[in-house]
């Protein structure tokens, strides 16, 4: 088979790098793909990851590309091109696509759709309501003494959600949104939550439109800094599996969330083939749905598909067939940790072009991986070859290892040989989750044990 796989982050090299070692696959295109992937090789071909320079919005360029290869199969990473209705338009023109198309993937690119469709279907979230009125949300804001969730609709990069402990806060972020239009039209409608306490996990389940399978847990930290300080990011580092839930209640929390979400979607004629990804949060009530995103998790997809043993080519087909029903999952009993690297000043402004050094020596570690995402190859030739950055997140260094300390401290040496200027990272990625630091699931230090 030959694959075309859109989007350049280190959730994409993750799937790349995963596809290519599927016996069913001769040949593969990234668009636009990064460093990392483009030194990948089709393992049954032997052949190099070709990056066409195709951004990932570019619809019809992307259409006119594989329209002229005709790829078997083109799967798609991130959620930009899934909300605009990339699914909808290669299905139209005869070519095979793996993701959810436009009106199933609202339940990302409308949080006022998603909120709205949990409250219908009876899906376990936090109390909320949607407004486009500024005094209605600051009414509601009221009677929740200001501690809430205010959040754009529409996509935003992660930045659309700003948490608020007190009425001023809250009347302020409604202002910046409603009033200010800080989103511009994403922000015309919004959500707002209650502040939800506990720790939050992250669930991933593969669907086909009828059936749903669970993957195993996982844990992202948003923040840039040590001890979840700092603001907001894509994600500074996962690991998998988090240990806050038992199997069993992992498959409570699943049925939980995913029967109603089922059902909902029959209702309303959703045919979702793809990832849903809720972030949840495990509360003294129970688990409750933040959000739901349509596409794999980044850095989560990282850990995910260094445990994953089925062949991840099969599991899209029968996604797109419907019939996952049929097969099963298959992890390895590892732990999987990514430690994200980024550039200095990120989640802010950042430069580029800062040469990478230390890949070549971590290449050769066992049960490591170094996912890249903002990476390019040297522009000028007088350069050295080595490749450089180009984005505010680098590198997802990736280990795993029977246990989470040795996974951990696989993954941590494996950072500490590579350098850039400017380099940072979070150096408490799945400190949570050692023995011994345990916190209970409303996220308060578990109480000394003997
Ligand atoms: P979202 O994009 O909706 O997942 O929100 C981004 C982040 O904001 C989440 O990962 C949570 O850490 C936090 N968050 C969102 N909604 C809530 C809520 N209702 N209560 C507490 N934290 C929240």
């Amino acid at each position: 088979m030959r694959l075309l796989v859109i989007g350049s982050g280190g959730r994409e090299h993750a799937l790349v790098w995963k596809l290519a070692q599927s016996p069913h696959v001769t040949q593969m295109w990234c668009a636009p793909g990064n460093a990392g992937i483009a030194d990948e090789r089709v393992a049954k071909s032997g052949q190099a990851v070709e990056c066409v320079n195709i951004a990932a919005e570019d619809l019809p360029k992307l259409l006119d590309f594989a329209r002229e290869t005709r790829p078997d199969l083109t799967v798609v990473g991130p959620d930009n091109p899934l909300a605009v209705g990339i699914v909808d338009l290669f299905e139209k023109n005869g070519l095979r696509i793996w993701g959810p198309n436009k009106k199933a993937a609202q339940f990302e690119a409308s949080k006022v759709f998603s909120q709205r469709f949990m409250e219908r279907h009876g899906i376990p979230t936090a109390r909320a309501a949607t407004f486009s009125d500024v005094e209605a949300a600051k009414k509601f804001v009221r009677g929740l003494d200001g501690r809430c969730a205010v959040k754009t609709d529409g996509l935003a990069l992660g930045k659309g959600v700003l948490i608020c402990r007190s009425v001023e806060e809250a009347d302020k972020a409604i202002a910046e949104m409603l009033l200010h239009k800080a989103f511009g039209s994403a922000g015309a409608s919004i959500v707002i939550q209650e502040l939800l306490e506990g720790m939050e996990i992250s669930l991933h389940a593969l669907c086909d439109g009828k059936t749903a399978k669970l993957f195993p847990t996982a844990q992202d930290h948003k923040r840039v800094l040590d001890g979840d300080q700092g603001l907001n990011t894509g994600g500074m580092g996962a690991y998998s599996p988090a240990p806050f839930l038992t199997d069993s209640e992992l498959k409570e929390t699943g049925r939980q969330i995913l029967e109603p979400w089922l059902k909902g979607c029959a209702a309303e004629e959703i045919h979702f083939k793809g990832i849903l990804y809720p972030g949840v949060m495990l509360t003294k009530q129970g688990p409750k749905v933040l959000e739901f995103n349509a596409r794999f998790g980044d850095p989560e997809t990282q850990v995910y598909l260094t445990r994953l043993e089925s062949d991840l080519v099969e599991l899209f087909q029968a996604s797109i067939d419907g019939t996952l029903d049929r097969i099963d999952l298959r992890w390895s009993s590892t732990v999987s940790v990514c430690v994200v690297v980024a550039s200095a000043g990120y989640p802010g402004s950042y430069a580029k072009g800062k040469p990478i050094i230390g890949l070549a020596e971590v290449a050769k570690l066992p049960n490591t991986k170094v996912f890249h995402a903002g990476t390019a190859r040297p522009a000028a030739p007088s350069h050295s070859q080595l490749p450089v950055t180009s984005g505010g997140r680098v590198l997802g260094v990736t280990a795993w290892a029977e246990t989470l300390p040795s996974a951990r401290d696989a993954a941590y040496y494996a950072v500490n040989k590579i350098a850039f200027d400017g380099a940072h990272y979070r150096r408490d990625i799945a400190a949570k989750a050692l023995p011994g630091a345990r916190p209970d699931k409303s996220g308060s230090p578990a109480a000394q044990t003997k």
